[in-house]
């Protein structure tokens, strides 16, 4: 099946009760049994629903894995995967990433006994100078946040095969339709559903994907045993929003190229970050391993004045102001001052987050009213 066929079928069967074409939202926590252990599948709904269990088979198809897991948020989906780490294990990530993955790391599984190591894996080489006997996984997120640097997941894959070290891979970006990191040999997925995947900023989700049926059963033990699952309702409204992925995807792509090709023509801009300029230092690994290069842009202005980003990003109309990415509608942020006020200034301006860098999610508006509004605000300081 294709990917847009998938989107709307995989998982998804007619409720055998009614012939309600849509999932229904099984709001339940437990489930009747007609003697001990005499169930139909489902006994309690932290282990197991309906719904949620439609959605995991469904993004698992997404992502071409064989099992998907749920859970209350892309950080609750990260959270699992740490868990399967043990005392002196070492993680080898970015040190362009997001900065709740960088915290959770950091300040909830430091105190654990893990270690991690923060390079640029923009160049591989930089990975493998880390790795050492302990290194068990390493953590891979491309495109970044917000620098949009791309990594190349086949040459870190090829590091991790022989040593026995564990893929994993931060999809929300690019989404399944644009990057099958499970294809490239990754071995987890993971996603921040409630980006691209719901589509529509309503819902705070996420997701693992697999292949190995072993690494499947260590997820669902923790997820059962920790409990960081998601509800049905959440459940039923990412569904929903996957129906229009494919749909959506296509639009992000076009008004971003748009949106790119747009910034880099005006005067007050400076820097533009976007995969699919060919001067992007990575922009071919991004047309071999991506087949679009999605509706997230950064840039900066001239002069690099905080002032004139603020001035900005308080005068666009279309594009509002705030956190978050991978809705429909444009979202504008000044990752300075919002995502990334916790990192020293120093430490970000070091990964290119200057005073006056500016990310755009491009939403699927028409694009004209998008360039419009950029240009009234570029035309406000
Ligand atoms: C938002 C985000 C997360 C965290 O997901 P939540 O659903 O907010 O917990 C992780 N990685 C990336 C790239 C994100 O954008």
């Amino acid at each position: 099946m294709k990917f847009g066929t998938k989107a709307l079928h995989a998982g998804i069967e007619p409720d055998p009760g009614t012939g309600a074409i849509m999932t229904p939202i099984f709001q339940t926590s437990t489930y009747v049994q007609n003697g001990i252990g005499n169930h139909k599948g489902f006994e309690y709904s932290r282990t197991g629903n309906p719904t949620r269990q439609a959605l995991e088979k469904n993004i698992a198809a997404l992502e071409n894995g064989n099992y998907g897991a749920c859970f209350g948020s892309g950080l609750a989906a990260i959270d699992c995967v740490m868990k399967m780490l043990n005392p002196g294990d070492e993680v080898i990530s970015t040190n362009d990433l997001y900065g709740g993955s960088y915290r959770i790391f950091k300040t909830i599984f430091e105190k654990y006994g893990i270690k991690f190591h923060f390079v640029d894996m923009t160049k591989p080489t930089r990975v493998e100078a880390v790795i050492n006997e302990n290194t068990k996984l390493i953590w891979i997120e491309t495109p970044t946040n917000p620098m949009m640097n791309i990594i190349d997941i086949r040459s870190v894959v090829s590091l991790a095969k022989n040593r026995g070290i564990l893929v994993a891979v931060d999809n929300t970006f690019a989404t399944p339709f644009l990057q099958q990191p499970l294809d490239l040999g990754a071995d987890i997925v993971m996603h921040s559903a409630t980006k691209y995947l719901g589509g529509h900023s309503d819902v705070v989700m996420g997701a693992l994907v697999v292949k190995d049926d072993n690494l499947a059963s260590e997820i669902y033990r923790i997820q059962n045993s920790s409990g960081a699952v998601t509800g049905p309702m959440d459940s039923f409204l990412v569904l929903r929003g996957i129906k229009t992925l494919h749909l959506r995807m296509q639009r992000h792509c076009e008004n971003g190229e748009a949106i790119a090709y747009f910034l880099k023509g005006e005067e007050k801009v400076d820097k533009v970050y976007w995969p699919g300029f060919e001067e992007h230092p990575n922009h071919h690994v991004a047309r071999e391993q991506m087949s679009g290069f999605g509706g997230m842009i950064s840039f900066t202005l001239k002069g690099n004045k905080v002032e004139d980003a603020k001035q900005l990003v308080a005068s666009t109309k279309v594009f509002s102001l705030a956190e978050s990415l991978g809705g429909v509608e444009s979202l504008i942020g000044h990752p300075a001052t919002m995502t990334h006020a916790s990192i020293p200034k120093e430490e970000r301006e070091k990964a290119g987050v200057v005073d006056s860098l500016i990310r755009l999610s491009v939403g699927v508006e028409d694009v004209e009213d998008l360039k419009l509004d950029l240009e009234q605000a570029l035309n406000a300081f």
